[in-house]
Parts: structure tokens; sequence; C-alpha cells
């Protein structure tokens, strides 16, 4: 696809997903089969995502909007989300995408920010946007995916629009550099961001959904991802679809026996999935998965938090399968350091960086650091998938680039092999006396003491120390928490990590809060400790 995409000069993602697989004779193979959460299923082919997609960007072209405004889509997995989100981008308008369970401050920080010009949603979530369109004066349309007829001047029914709109729509040559996708990022760290990419982000998705993920033309391929996640667009549409990878997106909420079931009996060849979604499978009786046939199944990848090495071990033991780790951002719109097939797995770490990505952990002053220093993991600029400013902020976009690397926020070290080992963020790393502790290092290392379910940790204030630890753990079902248990974990975190890491103090709930992408959400903890206000908490899952 890379020669055929560069001699041709046509890097547009909609049309790359849709209309050229057609092209290349695939128009009757199923693109997305989708299955909701009421167990309806509907199969659509590359011929049914031309189609729709193509209509849609001629309704946005009706509807008057032009190349480099935007669109957001506000929806759960339903398959509106992935023919409007091609359409749009075949209209070449900046395409954004948002949890369908964000509240109204995190709509409008977002949509705000973003300049919104056109939102497409659904009835039940219409109020929240009507509650704060007064403070959006871009907004010009708002489309409901499940109205019939138009409801006024500018809040219109997609079904209406659809009809009334021609199934052909000729992309124009979209050079690469065209701006495309935008994605807030988590809101864990600060005000959200949003990371703007282009159309040229394809020719790394493509690739490293084909030399990462490994899909072949016969995958039935899982990215259990949410769309609002840069993980549900680059590894949810555009990397697999851009090779002609039938794709199955479940429009239901997480459910251990569901999920099983949908990879036995779908038979799932590929399955990108997170890391919390696995520990909580973790939890369920064993004796579940071994009624389960996953003989289908080639591979399993994790994102978007650290891979604990128990996870691994229990997944070598539960479901038969190693589980490839692989790293990236929101901004860096592709996989950068991951473990792959043909790779051995050291557990724990993320593996190696991707051919032709550049990675380093550097020293605060722009020093590159020896192997096994930790320090800030960077990345050398230019590659294909990186993000291209932080809409309508150029000025923090520019700060994410020193000493001639892009800074990724997060701590790690390499070791004399060449694997990264991730450390942390380092806003959350944690000053105890001067000793730098690893949040992640502790949490996971809590996940080792028998009984502990889920954790998280943070450096709270102190008078002598300047920052103490503070864990708190959630427990499996049928666990108590007592001082045995609490000594125990004391003399694990002090033996396995160091006894600076070590917790002072322990705080017991029933669920760590995670975002809906599956990190703990360090800041709510914090919050909850210091009881302060916990500020945007939309994207909480748990
Ligand atoms: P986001 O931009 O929301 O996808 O978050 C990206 C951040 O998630 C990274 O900077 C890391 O802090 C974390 N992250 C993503 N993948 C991994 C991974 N495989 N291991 C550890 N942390 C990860």
């Amino acid at each position: 696809m890379q020669t055929a995409l560069i001699r041709s000069g046509q890097f547009n993602i909609g049309h790359l997903c849709s209309r050229f697989q057609c092209e290349l004779g695939l128009g009757g193979k199923t693109a997305l089969r989708w299955l909701g959460a009421h167990e309806e299923r509907v199969d659509y082919t590359f011929s049914d995502l031309e189609r729709h997609s193509s209509r849609f960007a001629n309704v946005l072209q009706r509807l008057g909007f032009s190349p480099g405004e935007v669109f957001f889509i506000f929806l759960p997995k339903v398959p509106e989300v992935y023919f409007t989100f091609l359409g749009a981008l075949k209209a070449r308008l900046i395409t954004g995408t948002l949890f369908s369970n964000f509240g109204e401050e995190a709509l409008l920080d977002r949509l705000g920010d973003a300049g919104a010009n056109v939102v497409l949603t659904r009835h039940s979530y219409l109020k929240k946007l009507l509650r704060i369109r007064e403070r959006l004066p871009s907004l010009r349309h708002i489309i409901l995916v499940d109205a019939n007829e138009h409801q006024s001047a500018d809040i219109l029914s997609y079904a209406q629009l659809m009809k009334n709109a021609s199934d052909d729509y000729e992309t124009p040559v979209t050079p690469p550099e065209t701006p495309s996708v935008l994605h807030y990022t988590s809101g864990s760290t600060g005000k959200p961001k949003g990371a703007l990419h282009c159309h040229r982000s394809v020719l790394l998705q493509s690739r490293t959904a084909a030399e990462v993920l490994s899909l072949q033309p016969h995958d039935l391929y899982w990215c259990t991802a949410d769309h609002g996640w840069v993980t549900g667009t680059s590894y949810g549409i555009i990397g697999p679809w851009s090779l002609g990878i039938t794709q199955m997106h479940f429009g239901g909420a997480y459910d251990a026996a569901k999920w099983l079931q949908i990879l036995e009996q779908y038979r799932i060849t590929i399955w990108y999935t997170a890391p919390t979604a696995l520990r909580m499978l973790m939890r369920e009786d064993p004796a579940l998965f071994e009624r389960v046939d996953l003989s289908r199944l080639r591979h399993i990848f994790s994102v978007g938090e650290p891979l604990n090495p128990e996870v691994i071990s229990w997944a070598r033991k539960a479901l038969r399968h190693d589980i490839y780790d692989t790293w990236w951002q929101t901004e860096t719109g592709a996989i950068m350091i991951t473990n792959r097939p043909g790779l051995a797995i050291k557990p724990g770490s993320m593996g190696k960086p991707l051919a032709g990505v550049e990675a380093a952990v550097v020293a605060d002053d722009g020093r590159v650091l020896p192997d096994n220093e930790q320090g800030n993991l960077c990345l050398k600029p230019g590659w294909d998938a990186m993000f291209i400013s932080y809409f309508h902020h150029e000025d923090i976009y520019r700060q994410k680039f020193k000493y001639g690397w892009y800074w990724t926020g997060d701590t790690a070290y390499r070791d004399q092999d060449g694997y990264y080992w991730f450390q942390g963020r380092s806003d959350d790393v944690i000053n105890t006396s001067g000793h730098l502790v690893s949040p992640f290092e502790v949490e996971s290392a809590l996940l080792e003491v028998p009984g502990i379910a889920e954790s998280g940790v943070i450096g709270a204030p102190d008078e002598l120390h300047w920052q103490k630890v503070v864990a708190f753990v959630a427990l499996h079902h049928g666990c108590e928490w007592n001082s045995d248990l609490e000594l125990k974990a004391r003399l694990h975190i002090s033996h396995q990590v160091s006894p600076m890491a070590t917790p002072q103090e322990f705080h017991v709930l029933a669920h760590i809060p995670k975002t809906k992408s599956g990190k703990i959400m360090r800041r709510v903890l914090r919050a909850r400790y210091l009881g302060t206000d916990a500020g945007d908490v939309s994207t909480l899952d748990i």
C-alpha cells in the first residue's frame, strides 16, 4: 500500500479505508462485523463503507462545511461512528472523537477549545450539548443518528440527510500534511489538549498494523478500545482498514463471559486490548478459561498502561498465549516501542523501538543517558504518525520539543539488550527524602501480594520527607484487609522495591479509579487523599 500511496499522492485516510479497498477488489469483503450490546449483529462490506462514507462526505459538503472545519463524533460504538469518521476525513474536515460518557464540562473543554463546527450525536446526549450550546459559538449543526426527522433548522436527522445524499464522492487528492484526526489527551494531567494529526499518519498506522499486530488478509481482528481514545481510531479504524482487514466491533460494555464468548464464537484471530481488561479477566474463576476454545487466536496485544509481569504469566496459563505490550501515546499516533511476535518478551518491559523510530532516555539537561539509568523517555521527531500540533496551542506543542527530542512525559530506562522499561509519568514520580520512587513500580509489586487485586500509589506532602508514599488498594473478592495483610504488603515492597518505596499509609477502596482507557487516575486519588477537587472526572470508568 505504501508504494501505491506515495505514487498516487492520495493520502486521504477516508479514501484509503474504503474506495481504495474496493479498487483492490475487496468491495465484497466484510470490513465491519458490528455486534450490539443486545446481540444484534450486522456485517458491512468495504463497498458499504465506501457508500456510507461518501454519502456523509456529500452531506457535510451540502451543509456548507469546508476542509479544515471541525467535526466531532459523540457516540458510543455504533456503525455510524465508522461511516462518518471516514466520510468527514474524505471531505477533509478535522475529525475529533469523544468518549460517550463525557459530561458537560468535559465536552465544553474539548468542543470549545477546538471551535467545533458540527457534532454527530444521539437524542439521549443532546441535553448535555444544548446546555453548553451558547458557549460554543462556532457550532452550526448537531446531527442526530436516531432522529427520523429534522428537529429544527440546525438540529438535523442523520437518516434524512443521508437519504438525500449521493453515493458518489470523488475524494480530492489529499496531500500528506493535511490535518486529519483530533484527539484530546486524557486529561489526567492538566487541561485536555487536542493532539492534531495529519493524513500522513496512515503510513505508519498501516505499517504497524502489519508489522506489529501481524494482521493478515484472513484475520478477524478485534480492538476493544473506544474510538474516543487514539487506539480506537489508529487501530480500531485506520490501520486495519487501510490493509483491507475485517474488524469486529462490540457495542456493549466489558463483561468477562461475553468477551470470552466473542473471542471463541467469532473466532477472533488478533486481539488488541488493555491491561485493565486483562487484569479484570484475571480475577475471574479459572474454570471459565478452561471451557473456552481460543485455538483460533494467534496473538494478543495490549496498550495504554503498564502490563504487569503477572498478567503475562497468568495469560500464558489461562489463555495459553503471550501478551505483547505496545507503548505509544495520543501524540505519537502509532505504536513506537513494542513487543511483537518474533521478539523475545521480557515480562514487564515495553519491548524495543519500532524500526525507524529512534528512542532515548534523556536527562533533564538533554544528555542521553547510558543503559539502565532512569530518565525522560524521548523520541527523535519525524516519524510518520507524529502529531502536528496541539490544536490552537502551538506554544504548548513547541514546549514538547527540546534538545532535538520529543519529550513524551514518561520516564523509563533502557536495559543492556535495548529493551525499554516504563517507570512512570515524569509528573507522578514520588520524591521521598530525595529518593525517587516510581508509583508504577510500587503498584506493580503490590499486585504480587496475595489478596490485592488493584492498586494505585501517589506521593502526598510530608513535613519530614517532602513526600510520602500512599497506597490505595482494592481487594480480591472475599479478601479482608487486616494488620497481617498490611504487614505483608509493607515487607513485600520493602524487599521487592526498596524500603524508601514502602507505603507509609494504605487505604482500601472498592475500585481504583481509572480512565475509560484504563489508566489509573492518580490525580483523583491525590484529590481524594487531600480532600481537594478532583477536576474533570468524566473520563473515569470505574
Ligand atoms: P494516551 O495518550 O492517553 O494514550 O496515554 C499515553 C500514556 O499512557 C503514555 O505516555 C504512558 O504513560 C501510558 N502508556 C501507554 N502505553 C503504555 C505501555 N505499554 N506501558 C506503560 N505505559 C503506557
